[in-house]
């Protein structure tokens, strides 16, 4: 059983989501495979709702680094956990470009943690650093201070090179490979998953690698057949 997380961004409206939910959720609830659905923040407490007492899990798409205060628009992780959430992504290349840095980042680790959820770490290189060969130190650097808030509790890496986000482009078997290899051998309490045009064409590809827990699937998560084919073509 693989895990696929649906990373919806902000590109469902809030009626859109919850209508996603309503015509399909049953048709998830059959699927083999673990299912992860990630709304935005208005979208939660109702498909939580929805959720509750399956096996399709919900999502946060981030929070806050901090547990709770005068912070005007963040959200607190524990109040993700109240609305139903069993997982946030934090440190989504899209967070990133913001500013937000590794520092922060493995506090909101920290904060899903001591809420009792599971962070998905997402890492990635750029283009420009990817061809001055710096992958493996860019994750080393992003994953230092996670390796330091989250010590021995389980977590999830999604391994999601920036370049290959929405680009139709993936890295090779091989890259892949390698980096998940090395992954694996120096985070043995992560699962690791891999995103970034994980598409009903890149699918069987990149499912045969090893190493891989699953997929985060953004643009072709929000269009529920694309979904559903990448869902289908693995085993
Ligand atoms: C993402 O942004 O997390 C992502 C995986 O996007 P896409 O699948 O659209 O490349």
């Amino acid at each position: 059983m693989k895990i696929f997380v649906a990373n919806w961004k902000m590109q469902l409206t809030l009626a859109q989501q919850i209508e996603y939910c309503e015509k399909h959720l049953e048709e998830i609830k059959a699927w083999k495979h673990k299912i992860i659905l990630c709304p935005s923040f208005p979208a939660l407490v109702t498909i939580g709702r929805r959720l509750h007492k399956t096996d399709v899990a919900l999502g946060a798409q981030s929070c806050s680094d901090h547990p709770h205060g005068p912070y005007t628009g963040q959200v607190s992780a524990s109040s993700l956990a109240q609305a139903g959430c069993s997982y946030v992504l934090v440190g989504h290349s899209e967070e990133r470009a913001l500013g937000v840095t590794d520092d922060v980042i493995a506090k909101k680790a920290l904060r899903v943690l001591e809420a009792g959820l599971i962070p998905i770490v997402c890492i990635g290189e750029t283009l420009e650093q990817k061809k001055h060969g710096a992958t493996r130190e860019v994750l080393e650097y992003q994953l230092q201070p996670i390796h330091e808030v989250v010590k021995k509790a389980p977590f999830y890496i999604a391994y999601e090179p920036v370049w290959a986000i929405g680009s139709g482009q993936t890295p090779t078997p091989k890259e892949l490979e390698e980096i998940l290899a090395w992954l694996k051998h120096t985070n043995p309490n992560a699962g690791l998953l891999y995103g970034g045009s994980v598409t009903p064409e890149t699918i069987e590809t990149l499912s045969q690698l090893p190493f891989l827990h699953g997929f985060l699937v953004g643009g072709a998560s929000t269009d529920f057949q694309q979904f559903k084919k990448i869902v289908s073509l693995v085993a």
